[in-house]
Parts: structure tokens; C-alpha cells; sequence
């Protein structure tokens, strides 16, 4: 017999807690990793994170193979499926497997479990990807907090009762099934092929953790982590990332892990707003949506140097800083009228950090329709965000080469127009209610 471990979205062996677990039983551990055609087939063949998993996973099957006699099963297809076949092929026992929380994991998890059941074999899922999941930070009347500030100061309060440090999976991947010929898929047996966007290295030394307060808001300096992506895909540990967090002498940096939490815990409780606006009226908001002015957004060609610059960045890069997310965002929605669901469609095709939950969180709050949103009234204004944030225009350079040039386009909107019409739809909205 042997237990499966299902790989998701925690694309390490150390600091992996369902992976930790299912080395503790008799039974060996059969590593497998499905490529679920409901995801893969919405993504162009090219996808960088279909790259980014499937280096990952050749990695990890690499130090299985050198060290442990033992490797990682791929599969793709959809995963009732592949589990089917898998326990035709396999004495089965449990299948362990850390929690996902967003819409669609949980529905795909209940039809595997419904499966795993009816055949007599156990299904256990595990806290990995955050601190505190689902319930556990909650009002004192119970009840999720709709608001950032009083979530993060009770996460603190609830950290402080707990302790926590790594899960040592490594140490136990002796008990790694031992067969190194397991089913094995390159990119293109499922008609893809390798991205020419990496994701970068993250970086967390001490003294980045430090001034991270000060450098943060800068985005023509590598003045963030660039964990992002780490902690989507999971190929670093969570707890490991929270203990550095806690040795800075200041706490910026965790509670910026504590918004990750946060819209997390909002997305379990709210799974609807994958979709629709938090506060309902704003979906009142009559959008102008014109194609032709989403084209510009897209493309970096608005006439607006900063918020040019991040959407190249994006569209290059496969990243954007947090500042310019907030620009380019507030830009659309207010600036040009276009419903924040085209943006979020648009990041999602794009970053290699997308996560659904944040992503919804940081779209719902420019476009002020969230929890603990932007107030409708806030437009951003381009040019003293740039003056802020971009003094010496170092950023719009790199990615605009052609700013102050005659080839550079004069800006598609007026900022003061665009700012009144965006205020007068607004208020039309929110006097429905
Ligand atoms: P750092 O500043 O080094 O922060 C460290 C970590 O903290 C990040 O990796 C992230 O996990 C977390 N974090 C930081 N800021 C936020 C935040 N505002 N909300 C939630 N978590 C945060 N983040 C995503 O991971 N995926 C997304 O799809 C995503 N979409 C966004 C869309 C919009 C419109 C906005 C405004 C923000 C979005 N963010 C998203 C949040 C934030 O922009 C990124 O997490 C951050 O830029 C990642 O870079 P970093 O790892 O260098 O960040």
C-alpha cells in the first residue's frame, strides 16, 4: 500500500505540512502532481507559470531521484480522472494534501474526496500556504472582520498564544516510494512550451527587512521581496518567511504578509465577490467600457508615463510593483470607467503572482467597491504619484524608453475631466440605494 501526496500549490519537500505528514505512516509516500486541464486550458501555450511549476516539479523529481531512489508521478488531465486511474494503478491507502481555499479548489476537492470514499481510502487535508485560515482569526462576537487594521491587531494577538517553526518534511523523504521510472510529462506532451519570463529570486536579507518601510513605495528600485510568486507556487516555506519577518526590528513587513491572510480569509468567506463588488450598490456603477480605451490600458499606451510604464512592466515582466498596481488600477476603473473585473481578467492572464484572492482584494479596493476599500472620492492622481514615488523618473524611463519624445502619445483623457465624470458616475450609483 502506499499513501499519495498530492502536490498543489506547495511546490517544495521541506517546510510542507501534508507532506510532513503523510512521511510519518508506515505506508511510503507516492509524490504526484496532476496538470488539471479545467486551468491549463485556459491559458495561452506559452503560460510562464505552467514554466515556473513544471521547473519546479523537475527539480524536486531530480532530488528524489539523486538522493532518495524515489521521484514525482505527473499527470495531466482533470483530476477526478486522473485519480480514478491512479487508484486502479496504485494500492491506495490516504491521499494527504494541503488546503487550498479558493472557489473552485474546494469544489474540485469535495468531488475527490467524494471519490477517495467510496473506494475506502482516507483523505486528509492540511494547513501549509498561511498562519491562520478559514475561522481562526475572529471577531470576539465571532464573525469574520471586514476591516484590515483590527484583523492584523487580533492575527497578532492570536500568533502570540501559538509557536511556530518548520515542518522538517525533508528529513523524512526516506519514506518516499521507491521507484525512480514514474510517469513523467515534458511541457510539450501537453502542448506547451517554455516561457521566456522567468520568475525572479526573492530576496529577504536582514538589512532589506529593515528598510523595507523606506523602500517599498519605490518602484524603480528593488525595494520589495519579489516573494510574491514564492508563496503562490509555494516553492518556499511559509513559516520559515513569517519567522524572518519577525526578527525585523520593525513589523511592516508582516503585516504586509497579513494582508495576504487577510483577503484570503475574506475570499473563503465571501466567494461570491470572486465576481461580484463586496458592497453591492457599486455594482449599480453604470461602466463606460470601451474597448478601444481598454486596448490603450493594456498595451502601455495611455499618454500617462507612470501608468504606462507599470502595464509594460506587467506585460514584459510578468510582475508590477505594488505601487503602480494601485495607480494603473485606480486609472482604469476611475480615469476611464472600466469595470474592475476587466482589469482583474487582465492581471490574471498576466502575473506570475496572480492569486485570486489578492488579486480580487487589490482590485475591489482601487475600484473602492471592497472591504476596507479606497472611498469612491480618492482618484489617484497620476502626476503626483509620479512626483511621490517617481521623482526622477527613473522607473518611467526604463520602461517607456520613448517618454519625452514626439513618438510618446499625448494623454488619452484628461485627468480633471476624467476626474469629475468619475465622480458624478459614482454618486449616481451610490444614490440608487
Ligand atoms: P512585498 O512588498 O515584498 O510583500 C511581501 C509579500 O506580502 C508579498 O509577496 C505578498 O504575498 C504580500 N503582500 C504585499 N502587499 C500585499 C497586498 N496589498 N495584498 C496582499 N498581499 C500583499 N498580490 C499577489 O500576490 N497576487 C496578485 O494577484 C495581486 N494582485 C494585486 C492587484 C492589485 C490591483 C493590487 C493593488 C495589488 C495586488 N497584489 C497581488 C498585492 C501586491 O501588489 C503584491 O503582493 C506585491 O506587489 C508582490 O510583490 P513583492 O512580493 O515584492 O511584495
Amino acid at each position: 500500500q502506499v499513501n499519495i501526496f498530492w502536490f498543489r500549490r506547495d511546490l517544495r519537500l521541506n517546510d510542507n505540512v501534508g507532506l510532513f505528514h503523510a512521511l510519518q505512516k508506515d505506508d511510503a509516500t507516492l509524490p504526484v502532481f496532476i496538470f488539471d486541464k479545467h486551468i491549463l486550458d485556459e491559458l495561452p501555450k506559452d503560460d510562464a507559470r505552467v514554466s515556473f511549476i513544471f521547473d519546479e516539479i523537475q527539480k524536486m523529481r531530480v532530488e528524489l531521484q539523486e538522493k532518495y531512489g524515489s521521484s514525482i508521478a505527473t499527470y495531466y488531465g482533470y483530476p477526478e480522472e486522473i485519480f480514478a486511474e491512479i487508484i486502479e494503478d496504485f494500492n491506495v491507502k490516504g491521499v494527504y494534501t494541503n488546503r487550498d481555499y479558493e472557489p473552485y479548489a474546494y469544489k474540485r476537492d469535495a468531488k475527490i474526496q467524494a471519490l477517495l470514499a467510496e473506494n475506502g481510502i482516507e483523505f486528509h487535508d492540511f494547513k501549509d500556504q498561511v498562519i491562520f485560515e478559514k475561522n481562526e482569526v475572529e471577531k470576539n462576537d465571532g464573525g469574520m472582520y471586514l476591516v484590515y487594521t483590527p484583523y492584523m491587531k487580533q492575527w497578532k494577538k492570536e500568533f502570540e498564544k501559538n509557536s511556530i517553526e518548520a515542518y522538517a518534511s525533508k528529513k523524512h523523504l526516506n519514506n518516499t516510494y521507491n521507484n525512480t521510472r514514474l510517469p513523467n510529462l515534458s511541457l510539450s506532451d501537453m502542448g506547451f512550451e517554455a516561457s521566456s519570463i522567468q520568475v525572479p529570486d526573492y530576496h529577504l536579507e536582514k538589512e532589506f527587512l529593515e528598510n523595507y518601510e523606506d523602500t517599498r513605495n519605490i518602484p524603480s528600485i528593488n525595494g520589495t521581496s519579489r516573494l510574491s510568486p514564492h508563496l503562490r507556487f509555494g516553492t518556499v516555506g511559509y513559516r520559515e518567511i513569517v519567522l524572518k519577518a519577525l526578527s525585523a526590528k520593525n513589523e511592516t513587513f508582516l503585516n504586509e504578509l497579513i494582508w495576504r491572510e487577510f483577503y484570503k480569509a475574506i475570499l473563503h468567506h465571501f466567494p461570491e465577490t470572486q465576481s461580484r463588488s463586496f458592497k453591492p450598490i457599486y455594482d449599480e456603477i453604470k461602466w463606460r467600457n470601451d474597448e478601444a480605451e481598454f486596448e490603450k490600458w493594456k498595451t502601455g499606451t495611455t499618454g500617462y508615463p507612470i501608468v504606462d510604464a507599470g502595464m509594460r512592466q506587467l506585460n514584459k515582466s510578468g510582475w508590477m510593483h505594488n505601487r503602480i498596481r494601485m495607480v494603473v488600477g485606480s486609472f482604469l476603473c476611475k480615469h476611464l470607467l472600466i469595470d474592475w473585473r476587466w482589469g482583474e481578467a487582465y492581471f490574471a492572464e498576466k502575473l506570475l503572482d496572480y492569486e485570486m484572492s489578492s488579486n480580487i482584494g487589490g482590485w475591489q479596493w482601487v475600484a473602492g467597491t471592497g472591504v476596507d476599500a479606497a472611498p469612491y472620492f480618492r482618484v489617484f492622481n497620476p502626476y503626483s504619484q509620479t512626483d511621490k514615488f517617481d521623482k526622477d523618473k527613473k522607473y518611467i524611463q526604463k520602461w517607456v524608453p520613448e517618454f519625452g519624445t514626439d513618438d510618446y502619445p499625448k494623454p488619452m483623457v484628461e485627468h480633471k475631466i476624467a476626474r469629475e465624470r468619475c465622480l458624478e458616475t459614482y454618486k449616481a450609483a451610490v444614490k440608487k440605494k
